[in-house]
């Protein structure tokens, strides 16, 4: 669900930092008409191996566009997550953890708080809690153990972004 800014964004750009003849080719913004250096890779879609290069400002405003739990309340973004049906919400949500989604200045950002939900534990858990109840989980829904059954292959994936989402 690319926002406009997204579709805005131009290809890659190189330019030059530093007046004098040292000046060092570096990797410039990819967001249309910023003129930044662009360190900050970030992929162009969900699962691409490929990258846009940010500056930090708009790194942030991507990854907040790409956030599918953005603007959803907390109350939502739980119900997707609780959705086990082969609906594009549910897979989109389940791709979001792929990428860590969003991060809040402070606290569990929302998508560290539906991958606590999606393991069904509290967002304080520890690792140890974390580790087992990914475990059980993970063998529950287990495609082995469910075949011909997507919904149970899409809560399994689900499981698996939310363990990678939230393991130290
Ligand atoms: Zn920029």
């Amino acid at each position: 669900m690319p926002s406009d800014h997204i579709r805005s964004f131009g290809f890659p750009r190189w330019g030059e930092y530093g007046k004098d003849k040292d000046a060092e080719a570096v990797r410039m913004c990819d967001y249309t008409g910023c003129n930044e250096r662009g360190d900050h890779p970030a992929p162009k879609s969900p699962g691409s191996n490929e990258r846009w290069y940010f500056c930090r400002p708009h790194a942030a405003e991507y990854n907040r566009s790409w956030d599918f739990f953005a603007g959803m309340s907390d109350e939502e973004a739980k119900r997707h997550m609780h959705d086990n049906s082969q609906s594009s919400d549910a897979f989109a949500s389940a791709r979001t953890f792929e990428w860590g989604g969003a991060l809040d200045e402070n606290g569990y950002s929302t998508t560290e708080q539906a991958a606590f939900d999606t393991l069904e534990l509290d967002s304080g858990a520890g690792q140890d809690q974390i580790k087992s109840q990914y475990r059980k989980l993970a063998k529950l829904f287990h495609p082995d153990a469910n075949p011909g059954d997507p919904a149970a292959a899409e809560r399994f994936h689900q499981i698996q972004s939310a363990y990678d989402l939230l393991k130290e």
